[in-house]
């Protein structure tokens, strides 16, 4: 078969290119543990260093070059000893979703295409097991950071008086949001962007589960009240980055109803969690947001990217994003008017087909298989933790709630300083090793090692290694 260009492929072709893509993937999977988890570039660099092609050369040297110097060099996620962030490991399935979809390649903004239809479904889905009512409404995005900002501003068009979007917040009043100092940075992101001003983000000090005090934010909202601002959303994170606590969501469900707040639950890491049957009591009231964020490529093992916003009332989306210019204004005729506009529900209007590999995922696993593959991660944090307790080098530094461990290597008779260095040594020294992933973090001014499990392939032997591992270098350190 001949083909009219050099950039199209001929069918047989497409699937010779096709199986030695395959064969890259198979490769990079049976190699996984034989590497180091970080695949660190360092003075390899250089590889990367090639001048702008003039001429084009043949796909199959390409794929060699991705083969040796790209896919052997990975960020380490996909490793059972990966640990560090809320970084997944990514559902196979998922993979091949990609491929699946970028070969469809349909731009996902609306229309009555199979893609439309796939990503109304998945939201739909989404919608479900979160507990929202038939008519919330909703989006994939790139990411949480993403998924919180569509969400936000959906908060601000309904809770400023007048319309936001024309008079700009010049003439308005001053609204503020209120969330612990747990929140995630990409809510000072939005607040930022939204013109809000981070000044107005009120990052009340959690509790010692770390969790968002109540009466504290009860306090400030009417302080703020007094001081003649206008409180309008609290976050709350039903998953926290550092520690994984989930905020009193049920209280904060009822504070925002008495107070008339927009409630904005954050849960790009744990909501999916609320499908688990050891971790559901933790997030009841999350049904009653009135936005919600979450991250299929975290608690879902979702391929980069997949982020998702849930609004309970629908029309909120529109009615922060709807602006439709003449070249996309619909014939009330037109025969494909399309199940949803997304180009309306968010910033973007040019959408990839994110949906496929939820869907695909959603389809192979159901909601007992992923149900089954959190309470598995969150199994194996307890018997991490369970094991630090047990051993007298160690000390947790936080409640182990949902995949989070946060604990630190005791330095006897060292100053907090000293043993902070020891600590953000160890994890140097085994990151450096190329048999872990960790970042730490900081809690309550001390360093923390901290592991977050949200990888199927980790097994309880990987976690007794780190915790052997982090004894026998720290006592290296400290003495
Ligand atoms: C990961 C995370 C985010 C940001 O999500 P991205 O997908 O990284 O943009 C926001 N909030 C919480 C609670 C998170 O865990």
């Amino acid at each position: 078969m001949s083909v009219a260009s050099d950039f199209d492929l001929d069918p047989e072709e497409v699937r010779r290119l096709g199986r030695l893509a395959a064969d890259c993937v198979a490769e990079h999977r049976e190699k996984l543990t034989e590497r180091p988890v970080f695949g660190k570039v360092g003075t390899d660099a250089s590889t990367f260093d090639i001048a702008l092609p003039e001429a084009g050369r043949p796909a199959d040297q390409i794929i060699a070059f991705v083969r040796e110097h790209v896919m052997p060099r990975p960020m380490g996620n996909s490793h059972p000893r990966f640990f560090g962030f809320i970084n997944a490991s990514a559902d196979p399935l998922g993979t091949v979703g990609d491929y699946l979809a970028s070969a469809m390649n349909p731009n996902c903004w609306g229309r009555d295409h199979a893609a439309v239809h796939v990503e109304n479904r998945v939201i739909r889905w989404l919608s479900e097991l979160m507990g929202f009512p038939e008519g919330a409404q909703g989006i994939l995005a790139s990411g949480g950071s993403m998924a919180n900002f569509i969400a936000l501003a959906a908060a601000r068009r309904a809770m400023t008086p007048g319309n936001v979007r024309e008079d700009g917040h010049a003439r308005g009043p001053q609204l503020v949001v209120y969330a612990s100092d747990q929140v995630h940075s990409c809510i000072d992101k939005a607040v930022d962007l939204l013109g809000i001003g981070t000044r107005h983000l009120r990052k009340i000090p959690c509790d010692d589960q770390f969790r968002l005090p109540m009466d504290a934010l009860a306090r400030m909202v009417a302080d703020d009240r007094a001081r003649g601002l206008r409180p309008a959303i609290v976050v709350g994170t039903a998953g926290t980055v550092n520690t994984g606590a989930v905020d009193p969501l049920d209280a904060i469900a009822d504070f925002c109803k008495r107070e008339s707040l927009w409630f904005h639950a954050d849960g790009a890491y744990g909501a999916m969690a609320r499908i688990a049957p050891s971790l559901a009591p933790q997030f009841a009231g999350i049904e009653r947001a009135d936005s919600l964020a979450a991250d299929p490529h975290k608690w879902m093992y979702v391929p980069y990217e997949a982020g998702a916003t849930l609004v309970r009332e629908g029309d909120r989306l529109a009615d922060a994003f709807r602006k439709f210019p003449e070249y996309l204004a619909s014939d009330p005729d037109s025969p494909f008017p399309g199940p949803a506009w997304f180009a309306e529900r968010g910033p973007e209007l040019s959408r990839g087909f994110k949906a496929l590999k939820v869907f695909m995922g959603l389809l192979r696993h159901g909601r007992s298989g992923y149900a089954a593959a959190i309470e598995r991660d969150a199994a194996l944090a307890r018997f991490l933790s369970d094991a630090v307790d047990r051993r007298r080098e160690l000390e947790r530094l936080a409640p182990t709630t949902l995949s989070i461990v946060n604990f630190r290597y005791l330095v006897p008779g060292a100053s907090a300083e000293r043993a902070d260095t020891v600590n953000r040594q160890i994890v140097n020294r085994l990151v450096g090793s190329g048999s872990f992933f960790l970042a730490p973090t900081i809690l309550k001014g001390r360093a923390s090692l901290r592991v977050c499990i949200v990888n199927f392939r980790t097994r309880e032997e990987d976690l007794t290694f780190l915790l052997d591992e982090v004894c026998r270098v720290g006592a290296e350190l400290a003495y």
